[in-house]
């Protein structure tokens, strides 16, 4: 099944501020400074890219993070910790693939690969949504797995515009699952990702960042 989202993506050059803590409270149940150790570890390490992957967006690698230990594990806390009830969680091709399969394990729950097109075998789902320029399509298997009724979380490293977290969350409907809450490690503030995943998912749906640019 193909849907076509109109999740137009407008990334521009606008993320040259330094990276500040989404919300200077803690997140339930989360440490104090585990948060803080991972907000130094983003600050850090985060690599900027200038014009990638297409000419003025400014690109935020956080590869280098991840490869910190300190950095890694308090990322994994803190991106688990305050988590409502879930059933499973969903990581996004493809770094949310590294924090998806943590964040589950310290969850206590099972992962899924929410895959960008042609990686899986048919039968599966299929969501295309609108990028700048062209268009994306993520997939999750129809077969082997049954998700109905099933609470997720969803993982990625970034939140822009939120057309990807909102396709992959069309994804888990279709499969008969509901998102109930979107983690990341970064929120790119001024792309408005947060008002995208209310309109796109529900107004129900946490949205939770470690930081926030
Ligand atoms: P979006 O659908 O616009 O919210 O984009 C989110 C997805 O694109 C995530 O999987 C991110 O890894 C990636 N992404 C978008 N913009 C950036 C950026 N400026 N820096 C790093 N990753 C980004």
């Amino acid at each position: 099944m193909s849907r076509s989202g109109g999740c137009t993506h407008a990334r521009r050059a606008c993320y040259s501020s330094p990276v500040t803590p989404s919300d200077d409270r803690p997140a339930a149940n989360t440490s104090h400074d585990t948060l803080a150790e991972a907000r130094a570890a983003i600050a850090r390490h985060t690599r900027l890219v200038a014009d990638f992957p297409s000419p003025g967006v400014q690109f935020k690698d956080l590869t280098p993070v991840l490869a910190e230990s300190g950095g890694f594990a308090s990322i994994i806390t803190a991106l688990a910790h305050g988590c409502p009830e879930v059933d499973l969680v969903g990581g996004i091709d493809a770094r949310g693939f590294l924090l998806g399969g943590a964040v589950a394990r310290e969850l206590g729950v099972g992962v899924l690969a929410v895959r960008k097109k042609g990686k899986l075998p048919p039968p599966v789902h299929t969501v295309t949504y609108d990028l700048e320029y062209g268009s994306a399509a993520l997939e999750i298997p129809t077969e082997g797995l049954d998700l109905t009724g099933r609470r997720v979380l969803l993982v990625d490293d970034v939140l822009a515009t939120g057309g990807t977290a909102v396709a992959a969350a069309t994804l888990m409907r279709e499969a008969g699952a509901h998102v109930v809450r979107v983690s990341v490690i970064m929120e790119l503030t001024a792309l408005a990702g947060r008002a995208t995943i209310t309109r796109g998912i529900g107004s129900d749906v946490e949205v939770h960042a470690l930081v926030a640019d």
